[in-house]
């Protein structure tokens, strides 16, 4: 791929070439809201991964960019099958997803038996194959809660998100021993402390976090789900842990209110920042929809038996009116 040497004029000037090429192809550019703010600002629809996903599947456009990971560009394809799915950098990927490989959880399968597989959005395509049924952070408990209660069921890949779920539901669940590197880097102490420094704040917290900051939230809910709280709340402060890429839709919802990101352990590395999520810019976006490539490609089998528990998950969450 050519590498072109970024500055704010020809960032300009990438912008208006990308609005003409989405013209001319009939393109779309879907954004996650970990996306850097000039990305989620280009962008035609933001969301989460399951709301993009459906907005990939909704529309008439030839070809979708999608600004964001690898899994959830997957999902975009396998729900919209007959559409041109790119991802600016094929490196984009999740260290979640990456946390549950198929052989192992072939395995965890085998030692587990009899157990509905209940995996998050958040996997590679080969463990959505061997799932029954795909959650989201937003409906995992209410897809859980709407199984009969003697189901036992195997939930992959996030242990946080796993455990929460499992408080949550009181369910026999088999938990697999994933995590996202993100968000389980926050750092307890330095959130307590900032609470201190600004004790109106409320703490807003992802489920994808440990137990010990889940503990202390005044509200835990999916990346969505914090966006509409500070939305709705009266508060006028909030400690955000989750990426810091939501907070530029909390700002334009509610300007006037302030987002302050929950601080990681190691105050040195800026990893509550998602490092595979800003792989893309606005560059390569300009590159992947003059060039229609790199090209998400899934075997037509793998894609339709990928496609039955997400489906099945949509079937779910439109009956519960989620
Ligand atoms: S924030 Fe975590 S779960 Fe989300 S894409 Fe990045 S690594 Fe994956």
């Amino acid at each position: 791929m050519e590498i072109i040497e970024m500055n704010e004029n020809n960032k300009i000037e990438y912008i208006s070439e990308i609005a003409r090429l989405k013209k001319k192809k009939n393109a779309i550019i879907l954004a996650h809201y970990y996306q850097t703010g000039e990305i989620q600002d280009i962008a035609d629809f933001t969301g989460d991964s399951l709301a993009l996903s459906q907005k990939a599947s909704s529309n008439d456009a030839d070809i979708i960019v999608f600004a964001g990971v690898r899994f959830m560009a997957e999902t975009a394809k396998i729900l919209s099958p007959g559409k041109k799915v790119l991802l600016p950098d094929m490196d984009a990927g999740c260290s979640l997803a990456d946390s549950c490989k198929a052989e192992d959880f072939i395995k965890f399968i085998e030692d587990n038996p009899g157990r509905t597989i209940i995996t998050y959005v958040n996997t590679n395509t080969d463990i959505k194959v061997l799932s029954d049924i795909v959650c989201t952070s937003s409906n995992a408990v209410q897809i859980i809660e709407s199984l009969p209660e003697s189901e036992k069921i195997i939930f992959a890949p996030d242990r946080n998100l796993g455990n929460y779920v499992v408080n949550k539901t009181g369910r026999d669940i088999a938990v697999w021993n994933g995590s996202c590197h993100v968000h389980e880097e926050f750092s307890l102490e330095a959130i307590l402390k900032l609470k201190e420094e600004n004790p109106e704040a409320k703490i807003i917290v992802h489920p994808e976090c440990v137990l010990p900051v889940r503990m202390i939230a005044d509200f835990i809910g999916s990346t969505s789900a914090l966006l509409q709280f500070t939305k709705n709340d009266n508060s006028k402060s909030y400690i955000v842990a989750t990426e810091p890429g939501i907070i530029h839709q909390m700002k334009k919802a509610n300007p006037f209110k302030s987002y302050i990101p929950a601080p990681p352990k190691d105050s040195t590395c800026g990893c509550s920042e998602c490092s595979f999520m800003k792989l893309i810019t606005i560059e390569k976006i300009y590159m992947c929809l003059r060039d229609e490539k790199p090209e998400i490609l899934i075997d037509h089998d793998v894609l339709l038996k990928a496609r039955k528990p997400i489906k099945r998950m949509m079937e779910i969450s439109e009956k519960l009116g989620l």
